[in-house]
């Protein structure tokens, strides 16, 4: 096959790949991208996309049952609902199924050439590919490493029969009737809460203290509560030890050191993600290394010239929209524009129930860095829009500093509180003060009103409390 000579080559068409060669493309840069299985990646074919169909399924389904049982004060009653997973499955599907060939005709138009294989680096500079046609060999000028990540296994529970990865769990055609879910982040509990809603009965095994040890206790209490509610058992502090013999139970060692047995349809193994690195050549390449990801610079560039990696190979946080703007922000590098990362933060949203939002500092990750702050919350029970929506459970918090009152944080827990993520983003990244929120008109009644009554309560003056 003849050689393919390009100026940039984007190994993994993932969020951070395909948007870096649809820009570079954009910007006239011979662009190649190479993908193994589909345009899209994690996140558009077994991660963000799929999960955020099922959790709606099941949110809507739940809606629905509650309904139809006496404890729903609205007035409305049904029969009691069914649920069919195969068809939710089939549903969920079609949409990845249009998102894919979006994403490849974006890249069509932008005159990326895409090639189909697994790509294996020869060198920092060339790699070979194998496609259905034969091996294809590809040198650039500058690569992009986007390879992305991959769920950890533990070792005592491999992958295979009952145990299974998050992406078998997008797929299930029948709601398990009992489901462990292993590690209690951010997989384990917005899948978790979805099967709940489908009739599951699920039991999440952590291993740390507290559900989603990487927020503070405020903002995860209302998530465990509604866990409750849901019938949700959760064992913190416990360990999984293995699969029963007959392979119908998990054994666990709970927080008091005593073994116990979780019968069990299914057990979802969410302990993490980590960096897709071997066996394709990369371990030649000998890149400096931040733990087991690839270190990289303000630049995203890797420790050898012409190498940048982006997105989940770089390490945390492994969000799309953060792998996005690195692949956006390289391919302006690639096209000689002067670009470095410069982003006061990166937003984090946990599509729980309700959900949970982060963006910028935490009051305890304020006071560590050496701020004197003023906090300002806001409970959502005090709020117009939660009550009519029958969920009043949640705040936002707005973290600033004492001095200036510039914003170094906003959190929020609350139903729907995703979409307020931008705004929280919005205001860090302008270097709002909790004067700019206060004196914004907040459009009435909606929830982001909790937003501009916790800046006014950080400054002593909340209208509504
Ligand atoms: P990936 O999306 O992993 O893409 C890498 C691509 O590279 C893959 O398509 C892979 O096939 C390809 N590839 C790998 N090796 C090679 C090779 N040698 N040659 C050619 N191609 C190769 N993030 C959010 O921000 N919001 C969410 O709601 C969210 N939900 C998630 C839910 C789940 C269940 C999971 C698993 C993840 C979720 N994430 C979410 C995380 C998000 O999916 C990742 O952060 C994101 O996909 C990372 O993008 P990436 O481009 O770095 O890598
Ligand atoms: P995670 O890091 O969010 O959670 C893993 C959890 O497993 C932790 O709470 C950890 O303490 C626990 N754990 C680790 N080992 C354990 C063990 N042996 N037994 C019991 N518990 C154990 O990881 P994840 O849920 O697998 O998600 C991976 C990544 O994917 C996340 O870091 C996140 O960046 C991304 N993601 C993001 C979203 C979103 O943005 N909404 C959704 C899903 C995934």
């Amino acid at each position: 096959m003849k050689e393919i000579v390009c100026k940039l080559l984007v190994i993994g068409a993932g969020p951070g790949g395909y948007i870096c060669a649809i820009r570079a493309g954009q910007l006239g840069v011979d662009t190649v991208i190479v993908e193994t299985v589909k345009a899209g990646g994690t996140c558009l074919n077994i991660g963000c996309i799929p999960s955020k169909a099922l959790i709606h399924a099941a949110e809507e389904f739940e809606k629905v049952s509650h309904m139809a049982g006496p404890k729903s004060p609205l007035g409305i009653s049904v029969e009691a609902p069914k649920l069919d997973l195969a068809k939710t499955v089939a549903w969920k599907d079609g949409i990845v199924g249009r998102l894919n060939s979006g994403v490849l005709g974006l890249l069509r138009k932008a005159k990326v050439k895409i090639v189909h294989g697994k790509a294996r680096f020869r060198d920092g500079k060339t790699v070979e590919v194998e496609t259905e046609m034969g091996t294809q060999v590809i040198r650039a000028e500058t690569v992009v490493i986007a390879t992305g990540s991959e769920p950890v296994e533990l070792p005592s529970l491999p992958f295979g029969g009952p145990v299974i990865s998050s992406t078998e769990a997008l797929s299930l055609k029948t709601v398990p009737k009992k489901l462990i879910v292993v590690g209690g982040g951010y997989i384990g509990l917005e899948l978790g809460t979805a099967f709940a809603k489908m009739g599951s009965e699920v039991a999440v095994v952590e291993a740390t203290q507290q559900l989603l040890p990487q927020y503070d206790a405020e903002l995860v209490r209302p998530v465990t509560k509604r866990l409750g509610e849901l019938g949700v058992r959760v064992l913190t502090g416990a360990k999984a030890k293995a699969l029963s013999d007959e392979g119908c139970a998990l054994l666990i060692e709970t927080a008091h050191g005593e073994e116990q047995r979780l019968p069990a349809d299914r057990i979802l193994v969410t302990v993490g993600r980590k960096p897709r690195t071997e066996g394709w050549g990369l371990e030649e390449l000998d890149l400096d290394r931040a733990g087991r990801f690839l270190r990289i610079d303000d630049r995203c560039r890797t420790s050898m010239r012409g190498v940048h990696a982006i997105g989940d190979i770089t390490g945390e946080p492994m969000l799309a929209h953060r792998a996005m703007a690195q692949g956006e922000m390289v391919a302006e590098i690639v096209a000689g524009k002067k670009r470095v990362w410069d982003k006061r933060c990166i937003p984090a949203v946990c599509f729980t129930d309700p959900e949970i939002v982060t963006a910028g500092l935490s009051p305890d990750e304020a006071r560590a860095q050496g701020f004197e702050i003023r906090v300002g919350l806001f409970p959502f029970t005090a709020n117009g829009r939660a009550m009519t929506m029958l969920s009043e459970d949640g705040f936002v918090r707005v973290v600033a500093r004492m001095d200036t009152n510039l914003v170094l944080g906003v959190q929020a827990v609350g139903a729907g509180v995703s979409e307020l993520s931008s705004t929280f983003a919005l205001a860090i990244e302008m270097g709002a003060r909790l004067e700019d929120i206060a004196a914004t008109i907040h459009a009435h009644p909606t929830r982001s009103e909790g937003f501009q009554e916790a800046a006014l309560k950080a400054l002593g003056h909340a209208l509504h409390i």
